[in-house]
C-alpha cells in the first residue's frame, strides 16, 4: 500500500516541496508513496515547481483507509477532514506539537529548526541516500521561503548549514539571490481578490476553546497593499463573521524592513491588545522586528484566551 506524504491545508512551499523531498526518500528506501497536497500551489511554490522541472503533487483531500505521512504540521485544525480514518505513519514538522494522536505506533521527526525541508535533509543523511539536484533545488527554496532567506527568528544555524549544502548539490551559485527572486514573485499582488490573498497562507487554530485564523503575505514592501488595505480590513472582519471566529489577524510582513502590520477583527479587541501589550489604532498596529507568526504571533496570542 502507497503511503501519502501531504503537508497542510493551504499549503505552502515547504509543504508542497516536503511532500515530493519525503516522497522520493520513501520511495528510495523501498517505501512506496505518492506525495500529494491538500490545495492549490501558490505563485511562490508555482515558481519553485516551473524553475526545477517539476509538477504539482496531486491533489487529494480524503484520505480514510490510506497510510498517511504528515510533513509541516502537526494540528487536527490543519489535517485532512478523514484523518481519524487514515493510519498515520509518520510526522515530520517543525512547529509546536499539535493535537493530531494515533492508534498505530509511528515515526515521528519534529524539531525546532526553520523548515521542515531542513529536517527531511537529516532524514536523507540518515537514510545515506543521495539527493538530485533538481530535489535538492526545491528543498533548498522551501528553507529560504520559511526562513525569509536566514531573517526568520526561526532560521538556526542548522537550516543555514543545509542550505549551503543543498545550494552546492543544486548548483545554485547565489541562493541570496534566488530567494529574492522568490520573494518578489511572491510580492505580485496586484489585481489579485483580497479574500485571496488573506487566505493564501491562512492557519486556523483553536486556542483554548476560541477559534482564532490567522493569515500572512510575506512582501518585499507593504507600500504594495496602500490601496487595498482598506479592502483587506473589511473582508477580514467578513471572514471573521463567516467563519464565526472569535479573532481574525493578518500579518503584513515587509521583509525588507523587518516587521509586520498586523490587521485585527475581533469581538474583543482587548485580547489581542493584552497578548502584546499594545493598543489597536483602528484595529491594526506595527510590530517591529515580527517577521514570524509561529514564533512571535502565537505564542503570545494562545495564552491571552487561556
Ligand atoms: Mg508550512
Ligand atoms: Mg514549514
Ligand atoms: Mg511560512
Amino acid at each position: 500500500m502507497a503511503i501519502y506524504t501531504c503537508g497542510h491545508t493551504t499549503p505552502d512551499s515547504d509543504s508542497i516541496c516536503s511532500a515530493i523531498s519525503l516522497g522520493y526518500l520513501l520511495n528510495k528506501i523501498g517505501r512506496e508513496a505518492i506525495p500529494a497536497r491538500q490545495g492549490p500551489v501558490s505563485p511562490e511554490t508555482q515558481f519553485i515547481l516551473d524553475k526545477f522541472g517539476f509538477e504539482a503533487p496531486l491533489l487529494k483531500t480524503q484520505f480514510a483507509g490510506e497510510e498517511l505521512f504528515i510533513t509541516d504540521y502537526s494540528d487536527k485544525g490543519q489535517a485532512p477532514a478523514d484523518i481519524d480514518q487514515a493510519t498515520v505513519v509518520g510526522i515530520v514538522d517543525h512547529h509546536k506539537l499539535g493535537d493530531i494522536t494515533t492508534s498505530t505506533p509511528l515515526e515521528c521527526w519534529i524539531r525546532p529548526v526553520g523548515c521542515t525541508n531542513t529536517i527531511v535533509k537529516e532524514m536523507y543523511d540518515y537514510h545515506g541516500v543521495e539527493i538530485p539536484a533538481n530535489i535538492a533545488g526545491i528543498m533548498l527554496c522551501a528553507i529560504l521561503s520559511d526562513t525569509v532567506i536566514f531573517k526568520s527568528p526561526t532560521c538556526t544555524p542548522i537550516d543555514m548549514k543545509i542550505v549551503k549544502e543543498l545550494a552546492a548539490i543544486a548548483g545554485v551559485n547565489d541562493f541570496a539571490a534566488l530567494g529574492m527572486e522568490m520573494f518578489k514573485v511572491k510580492s505580485a499582488v496586484d489585481g489579485v481578490p483580497v479574500r485571496e490573498l488573506i487566505l493564501r497562507d491562512y492557519k486556523p487554530f483553536d486556542m483554548h476553546g476560541s477559534a482564532v485564523g490567522i493569515g500572512q503575505l510575506e512582501v518585499i514592501d507593504l507600500a504594495i497593499f496602500d490601496s487595498i488595505k482598506d479592502d483587506l480590513e473589511s473582508d477580514l472582519e467578513d471572514l471573521r463573521a463567516e467563519k464565526n471566529l472569535h479573532t481574525a489577524c493578518l500579518i503584513l510582513t515587509d521583509i525588507m524592513k523587518e516587521g509586520s502590520e498586523i490587521l485585527v477583527a475581533s469581538v474583543d479587541n482587548s485580547v489581542f491588545e493584552k497578548a502584546f501589550d499594545i493598543e489597536l489604532v483602528d484595529g491594526k498596529v506595527w510590530l517591529d522586528g515580527c517577521l514570524s507568526r509561529k514564533k512571535q504571533i502565537i505564542p503570545f496570542l494562545e495564552p491571552a484566551f487561556a
